[in-house]
């Protein structure tokens, strides 16, 4: 009707990876009709991943974007509406919440799940950037395939890091891993992988200091950080796997944060500093970081959530 202002949503949640479609599958069944928008990388990171062995019921393994795509198709035979649009702003100074997403949605919500997980860094080199696309990728699953017969190089330590440098061996002539120290963060099962690869190559103690090439990749400077020897790779494909950044931006003017933007939760909950504001998944979640964790922790900020509401209502 015009003139009336639209009805505010039980649940709105952000991010559409395994927290914020786990959220949405429990407060679905809660019957709060939740809406969730997906924001910038629908299914979130898993869909940037290949073979996923470590998430329960799957003994074979499960590629990431068909595991996202089985927990959105479950959400929606709930109910719950999966929108392609992502929550831009909030306005938490009365309740129920309001909110603005990047196609000019405008609504209030009663209640509020930040699910919307970590992005890919970058060093921040000024060629990196201008080459993202053009041979700088953080994605190997999504972009491996370009680099047939080619030689590329892996920037990191950590298990994306080995997972990324592996799973390019599928479709590199040689894949070099630059580590910036004298050993790996990643898991033992997943270095081993790196180590007994013939085609990875380790250059230990070495950073990158420079993309070469004017309209694609052509090679990368490096540094090794012992001797500050400079270096050249001839490659044509730079892959980052050096952590992530929580998407965070949209909330932190309002939710308790640390410096990196990571979104402070009371303890064992999923509770922000704002009632009725829920935080879950890797935006939250700096320790275990793993799609198990993140859902579990969708599942406590619906279930919180709903509860949330329904003390409110009591006291109405
Ligand atoms: P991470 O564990 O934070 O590792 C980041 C790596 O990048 C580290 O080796 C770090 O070096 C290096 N690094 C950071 N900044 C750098 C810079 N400016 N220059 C050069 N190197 C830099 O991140 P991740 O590998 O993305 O993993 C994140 C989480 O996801 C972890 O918990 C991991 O176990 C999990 N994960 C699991 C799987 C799997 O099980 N299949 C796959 C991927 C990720 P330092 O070690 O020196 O800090």
């Amino acid at each position: 009707m015009a003139g009336t202002a639209p009805e505010a949503e039980e649940v709105v949640i952000c991010g559409s990876g395994p927290a914020g479609l786990t959220a949405a599958l429990y407060a679905a069944r809660a019957n709060m009709r939740p809406i969730v928008y997906e924001g910038m990388e629908p299914g979130g990171q898993l869909t940037t991943t290949t073979d996923v062995e470590n998430f329960p019921g799957f003994p074979e393994g499960i590629m990431g974007p068909e595991l996202m795509e089985k927990m959105k198709a479950q959400v929606q035979r709930f109910g719950a509406r999966v929108e392609m649009d992502e929550v831009e702003k909030v306005d938490c100074s009365e309740w129920p919440y309001r909110y603005t997403t990047s196609m000019g949605v405008e609504g209030r919500a009663k209640t509020l799940i930040v699910a919307t997980g970590a992005s890919a860094k970058y060093l921040g080199l000024d060629n990196e950037l201008r080459l993202r696309g053009y041979g700088v990728s953080a994605c190997a699953t999504c972009d491996g395939f370009f680099f047939r017969d080619q030689d590329v190089v892996v920037i990191g330590g950590g298990d994306s890091a080995a997972e990324e440098a592996t799973f390019l061996t599928r479709f590199a002539s040689k894949v070099h891993l630059l580590v910036r120290r004298d050993q790996m963060r990643a898991s033992k099962i997943m270095a081993k992988r790196v180590f007994d690869n013939d085609k990875i190559e380790i250059h230990w103690n070495t950073g990158m200091t420079d993309v070469l090439g004017e309209k694609e990749v052509e090679g990368v400077a490096t540094v090794d950080h012992l001797t500050q020897e400079p270096g050249r790779l001839d490659v044509t494909g730079v892959f980052l796997a050096i952590g992530h950044t929580p998407n965070s931006k949209p909330f932190v003017d309002w939710l308790d944060h640390d410096e990196a933007g990571y979104l402070k939760t009371a303890p064992d909950s999923t509770a922000t500093n704002i009632p009725g504001l829920f935080a879950c998944g890797d935006m939250q979640d700096k320790i275990y970081r793993q799609a198990v964790t993140a859902a579990g922790s969708g599942c406590m900020a619906a279930l919180e959530a709903e509860r949330w509401l329904e003390s409110r209502e009591d006291e109405a």
